[in-house]
């Protein structure tokens, strides 16, 4: 079963897209991300929990969109909210209108830390007006972001997340490492790196730099490695000693924010950041994001403050529509304790075929989102993962998802395997997924 083998599902269309996009796209797709060898699959249609590619086979998708769909694909009701924008207010204006207060007031209500709210497209954007703002508003340079995390493409945070950790000096130490050719070298010296929940790192961190540092930016739970939860103290720990070196605390929440519920992780953990990045599942697939936070910090983007912030796309009238429209069907119909009930039964399915086979792996599942590791080692940090994933211990991933494929379930080829659920998967999808894994297990335990 190696990367290079064809698929184990009619795959002759794809095969014959791959081939004429590799000649006007450069490696025929948009990022490395949805690569695959020998050829990526090419979908055509998602509908509810279902996604069907150019060949005809039909897939239960649990990678939805890398979260972005929470409500089920082409939710109907989404699609009234989008007949009617277009019949009322057509496509884009790049202009102000009214729809984007309603959408401001609804994550006010919801989101611990939203006093005011802005509007971009991607997590990245939000991510990088947060830290700009973040500097301008207590001018420093330095951010603090954790190894392994991901909080978009931008010279200021791409670096350390998929790293090789002999490249990162020791982890009372850490070293930022380049994840990109190309960016600008300088960024390195606003950056500065930590290991998840390493807390004591962390104030030394705070005692040598803390007067430099601008913002942390954390994910308050750790799914760019999966499902990891924070050690009990981190968050407060960082809080604390941002209070107290006077820095910003920004929560990426571009996945946990309204997927795990109305308020994201900030309302779970108790814990409220200053400023928050927003993204992906909160207009269930339509390419917007928010930064909400403090009055105070807030109010320093223009017009009222010196921070640039525009786009042509901000504030995107179906977007905001979509996202509105998104969030008011949360409010209404919460799918959220019906997904952790999916989310249980996955765990404990997969958890009993794992004690069944004795297949060394863990399952993690937090609400919605899941992930299966090939390991019994608890895995806290990236480190852990890298180091992991360089071992004999680790399988060929790509032959789990190969197995997935063949099984009619689609999940995204990682090494951290990383999964989602919406409202619209039933228990048997469910049922399905587990089942396709316990098969794995028997036909590749030693
Ligand atoms: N922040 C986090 C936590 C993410 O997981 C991602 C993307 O996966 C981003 C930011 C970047 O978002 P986008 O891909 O929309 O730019």
């Amino acid at each position: 079963e190696r990367i290079d083998t064809p698929w184990p599902v009619p795959h002759r269309g794809s095969k014959e897209l791959f081939e004429r996009a590799q000649k006007v796209i450069p490696g025929g797709v948009m990022g490395q991300g949805r690569f695959a060898k020998p050829h990526p699959l090419y979908m055509t249609k998602a509908q509810g929990a279902r996604m069907w590619d150019v060949d005809g086979n039909e897939y239960i998708d649990f990678h939805c969109a890398f979260g972005a769909v929470l409500l089920g694909h082409n939710d109907p009701r989404l699609r009234t909210v989008i007949d009617r924008t277009l019949d009322q207010h057509g496509v884009a204006f790049s202009a102000a209108h009214p729809l984007e207060s309603e959408l401001a007031e609804r994550i006010i209500k919801h989101v611990p830390s939203a006093e005011k709210v802005i509007f971009c497209c991607t997590g990245s954007e939000a991510t990088y007006h947060a830290i700009r703002r973040s500097r301008a508003h207590t001018g420093r340079n330095k951010i603090l972001k954790f190894e392994g995390a991901y909080h978009g493409w931008h010279d200021y945070v791409q670096w350390s997340v998929h790293f090789d950790p002999a490249e990162a000096g020791s982890p009372e130490a850490p070293k930022p490492v380049q994840e990109s050719a190309g960016m600008i070298r300088a960024a390195e010296e606003g950056l500065l790196t930590c290991g998840y929940s390493d807390t004591k790192t962390l104030r030394d961190i705070f005692a040598k730099h803390g007067a430099d540092i601008a913002a942390v930016i954390v994910e308050p739970i750790y799914h760019n490695a999966g499902v990891v939860m924070p050690a009990p103290d981190f968050l407060s720990e960082i809080r604390r000693l941002c209070d107290d070196n006077k820095s910003v605390l920004i929560f990426d929440e571009v996945i946990t924010g309204f997927r795990v519920g109305l308020g994201g992780a900030q309302a779970q953990c108790g814990i409220t950041p200053d400023l928050t990045t927003m993204g992906k599942a909160f207009a269930n697939g339509m390419p917007i994001s928010a930064i909400a936070g403090k009055a105070e910090i807030m109010n320093g983007f223009a017009p009222l403050g010196k921070t640039f912030f525009s786009g042509t796309f901000y504030g995107h009238v179906l977007n905001v529509a979509v996202a509105s429209g998104c969030i008011e069907i949360l409010e209404n119909d919460p799918p959220y304790e019906y997904l952790d009930s999916l989310g249980k039964r996955l765990k404990a399915g997969i958890q009993a075929a794992i004690d069944q086979t004795g297949v060394p792996a863990t399952v993690g599942q937090h609400g919605s989102v899941w992930a299966l590791y090939f390991t019994r080692r608890g895995l806290a940090n990236y480190r852990d993962m890298a180091s992991f994933a360089q071992t004999k211990e680790h399988p060929i991933h790509s032959s789990f998802q190969r197995w997935m494929l063949e099984s009619g379930i689609y999940i995204h080829p990682h090494f951290i395997i990383r999964g989602y659920l919406n409202a619209a998967h039933t228990e048997a999808d469910v049922d399905h997924l587990v089942d396709a894994t316990r098969r794995y297990f028997i036909a590749h335990k030693e």
